[in-house]
């Protein structure tokens, strides 16, 4: 009777999920879901504005809180929760920006927060409100609670990651560095369990992520009459360097996350694709355990820099001879590269004076050159980091792995990383691996995925920053 007592009832030491957190967290969810912060037409101010009357409401003083950034639409929330003064303080960061979403092309209105069949609905679910309201509520769960963190604890929820022009982390690095300094960051936005049909596969944590940037591959020609073709050709110039990029690949490489991701993946994958990961694993390198490995998108993307054609358009008769020709080239950089770097080798590979390699920026500026600015190789993996992490995940999600991983994509840890803050993606949401559907339609979050989230966030944060 009593065994069966306690498989039903858990030790209350483990903590019970908190009905008044759960509901504060779906009540900011929810209104942040319903404040349109796109680039387009939204305001990213209004939605620090309604989190800052949370913490007010809670208790935080106004001096412990600022609204600030370079315009009205793009302001930014810093809320710093006091600690002990132990250690330096430990930074949150957030996006409150969402990309944009069209009514027409989803199910339910983007910007009205829809709960059916076990799902919450809206544009920013997946990315990245529902971690903007967790990391909400656990500050404002611990200030209730009389919680004195070992550090202090500053949350900064900022403006313009997904794209616009006021990014709110890099504005306040420069700006504000003093508000958001800072011996560490965790960022929501990425890391988290991956999922299949419901069940958890994995607990990863992004320590590090790809540079992104965007190149715009050129062939210019004096053209003519299609009736006497010449034997220079833009179209034939740009196809010929494109041709070139198909059959290139860029340098295998690993660095301290993908090498211990893959150490970690070696024990829990099928014996013959440990066997190539063992291989891929020695020094130097097996060669052909790397090339059949590479074989797999997300195996290959892990271990290069990838740079694709994207978009492709040219001409400008049906007939004359093409007096331009234009590519896009988008790359995905490994951390220790820059985005100039990349170009030249573009220019390289494609070995041909007549075509050019151009930067091309977020909002479609076009350089000559691009920036020196690289990913950063990745901090340490710490022990007070990752041994919490391991501890809590053991609670919640009994039997699985914390794998550390490399975010392909990019966030704002890019600033903090640059500005010498040791980075981690952090999160307890999880999503199945086949409903990814950031930046998509009908973006999603389950029900029980958020709750979970919930809690795990405030387990988490409370045994990193106690003694
Ligand atoms: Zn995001």
């Amino acid at each position: 009777m009593s065994l069966i007592l306690l498989s039903l009832f858990p030790p209350a030491s483990q903590g019970q999920t908190d009905d008044a957190s759960e509901k504060l967290a779906h009540d900011i969810f929810k209104q942040l879901i319903e404040i349109n912060s796109t680039d387009s037409v939204g305001s990213v101010t209004a939605a620090s504005e309604a989190t800052a009357q949370r913490f007010r409401n809670a208790g935080y003083a106004d001096s412990d809180m600022q609204i600030l950034g370079p315009n009205d639409r793009k302001k930014n929330l810093v809320v710093r929760l006091r600690g002990s003064g132990k250690h330096k303080p430990l930074l949150l960061i957030g996006h409150l920006d969402v990309v944009e979403a069209k009514r027409e092309d989803w199910t339910t209105d983007p910007f009205h927060f829809v709960e059916k069949d076990g799902f919450y609905y809206g544009r920013g679910t997946q990315d990245m409100k529902s971690g903007d309201a967790i990391m909400a509520t656990t500050l404002i769960r611990f200030k209730k609670e009389g919680y004195i963190p070992d550090r202090d604890i500053i949350l900064a929820l900022t403006a313009d990651e997904e794209g616009g022009k006021s990014n709110g982390v890099d504005w306040l690095l420069k700006n504000h560095r003093d508000l958001i300094d800072a011996e560490m960051v965790f960022n929501h936005d990425g890391g988290g369990i991956l999922s299949d049909h419901g069940k958890p596969l994995m607990m990863t944590v992004d320590a590090t992520e790809k540079l992104y940037a965007d190149f715009q591959i050129s062939a210019t020609n004096p053209g003519g009459h299609s009736s006497i073709p010449r034997p220079d050709n833009a179209i034939y110039s740009l196809t010929n360097a494109l041709a070139r990029l198909e059959r290139y690949q860029f340098a295998f490489e690993l660095n301290e996350v993908t090498r211990a991701y893959y150490e970690r993946m070696a024990k829990v994958e099928t014996p013959e694709r440990a066997g190539e990961i063992q291989g891929m694993l020695k020094t130097p390198p097996d060669s052909d355990a790397v090339a059949r490995l590479s074989r797999d998108p997300i195996d290959n993307s892990t271990t290069h820099t990838t740079c694709v054609a994207t978009r492709l358009s040219a001409g400008h008769a049906n007939n004359a001879l093409p007096q331009r020709a234009e590519a896009n080239v988008n790359c995905r950089i490994l951390p220790g590269h820059s985005a100039e770097e990349i170009r030249q080798e573009l220019i390289k590979v494609f070995a041909d004076p007549a075509v050019t390699v151009r930067y091309v920026d977020n909002s479609g500026n076009v350089f000559d050159q691009a920036s020196d600015r690289k990913s950063f190789p990745p901090p340490p993996l710490r022990l007070d980091v990752l041994g919490p992490l391991e501890k809590i995940t053991a609670e919640m999600w009994p039997g699985i792995p914390v794998i550390p991983d490399m975010a392909t994509g990019a966030s704002d840890g890019l600033y903090t990383m640059a500005a010498g803050l040791p980075t981690y993606q952090i999160s307890g949401i999880a999503v199945d691996r086949d409903d990814i559907r950031a930046h998509g339609r009908d973006e999603r979050l389950g029900i029980e995925s958020f709750n979970k989230g919930v809690e795990f966030y405030y387990r988490f944060l409370r045994a990193v920053t106690s003694e």
